[in-house]
């Protein structure tokens, strides 16, 4: 058995470069490539993983929110970096710091270009977003005419893209309402282009979108999910290799008479003698309470052991009874193989939530 000291997260940038390079096979060689590093790049590590992808000469990164982008440019990123969900209170330090804001709706853009007057800027580089069905974020098709008068009034800004987010890219019983978004997003570039003047980038496909609708990779694309190993898809989860691997040790080993109970408000209780592991790894850790109750699982010495009871704020109790193992032994929560789409799925999750969810007090190891 191998063994193990804490609760580490693997970071393999050789299953990234993979990731990336599959990824980009998929494109056209012109097409611009943007690199999703949000929520610390899905729970890995983002100035990592930034780090690398700027030296395979990435064309851009997105975060969520202006400090992610801050911690990217401390970390030595000088690839433009585009912000997805920025708030106007944070304009001075995403400008301060070269990131590109996202605009979505008419009140945000006037608050940007009202400040961007005030700090004197000129062309600073913006992206305009538009809603064409998920409506999360977005600016309608009939929004063109208000902001194209408002970017002719002055120069502060430049539309650097404008882009479009699919709503169910990876499910292909909806491929008639991705089509036609795919369609309204045409429809809005054309009248946005003549509406202002020239044409900036356009941009839709998720890593999905990638895979699924090539007619839409139009001038960049933008992947998450994908450069982190998954595909969203039995198909194409075999052509990407997981990233990130949680792995854990055993504490403690106990044995449990019949009758006896396990954990926080005897959640478990035994009908039968057990043999139990406590891992330092718990709901603060990124395993929410949904996994415990037999639900979610790690794996010992290649075999399945189950969550026993509650989720402990900072450890698990699983069921070892059948498996040889000793303290100090490695259990692995997900790897390549044991994968954390496989995990989530045991409380109808995503590898989205799973990975994103790792909290910072986790090791990370980075291997090269
Ligand atoms: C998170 C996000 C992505 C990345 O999606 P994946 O499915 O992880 O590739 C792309 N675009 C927008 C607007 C996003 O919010």
């Amino acid at each position: 058995m191998r063994k193990a000291q804490e609760t580490t997260l693997e970071i393999d940038l050789k299953a990234l470069k993979h990731n990336f390079e599959h990824l980009k096979s998929k494109l056209d060689s012109n097409t611009k490539f943007l690199a999703v590093v949000k929520a610390f790049a899905y729970g890995s590590d983002a100035c990592v993983i930034a780090n690398y992808l700027q030296d395979l000469k990435v064309d851009y990164f997105a975060v969520a929110y202006v400090n992610e982008g801050i911690a990217l440019r401390a970390a030595g990123i000088t690839t433009p970096i585009l912000v997805l969900h920025p708030q106007a209170v944070n304009f001075k330090t995403c400008v301060a710091h070269c990131l590109e804001p996202s605009l979505y709706s008419s009140k945000i853009l006037k608050e940007f270009i009202g400040f961007a007057s005030a700090e004197k800027l000129h062309q600073y580089p913006i992206h305009l977003k538009f809603n064409t069905g998920l409506n999360r974020l977005g600016f309608g098709v009939n929004d063109i005419h208000g902001i194209a008068s408002q970017l002719k009034k002055s120069a502060v800004v430049k539309t650097k893209s404008i882009f479009s987010h699919l709503a169910a890219s990876e499910d292909l019983n909806e491929k008639e309402f991705s089509l036609n978004q795919i369609q309204s997003f045409k429809t809005i570039s054309e009248k946005f282009v003549k509406a202002v003047g020239y044409k900036p980038m356009l941009h839709m496909c998720n890593t999905s979108g990638i895979l699924n609708y090539p007619e839409a990779h139009f001038d960049m694309v933008r992947s998450g999910i994908g450069l982190y190993g998954f595909g969203n898809s039995t198909v194409e989860n075999k052509n990407l290799k997981p990233i990130a691997s949680l792995k854990t040790v055993i504490s403690q080993i106990h044995h449990i008479d019949k009758g006896e109970s396990v954990g926080y408000n005897r959640a478990f209780k035994s009908e039968l003698p057990v043999k139990t592991a406590t891992l330092p790894i718990g709901h603060a850790d990124g395993i929410g309470r949904q996994y415990g109750k037999g639900k979610g699982f790690v794996t010992i010495n290649g075999q399945k052991a189950p969550i026993l009871g509650n989720v402990c704020m900072d450890m698990i109790m699983v069921n070892i009874t059948n498996i040889n193992c000793e303290e100090g032994d490695e259990a692995i929560v997900f790897d390549a193989q044991h994968t954390s789409e496989n995990l989530a799925e045991t409380v109808n999750s995503i590898s989205y939530e799973l990975l994103s969810a790792i909290s910072q007090r986790v090791k990370r190891i980075v291997l090269k």
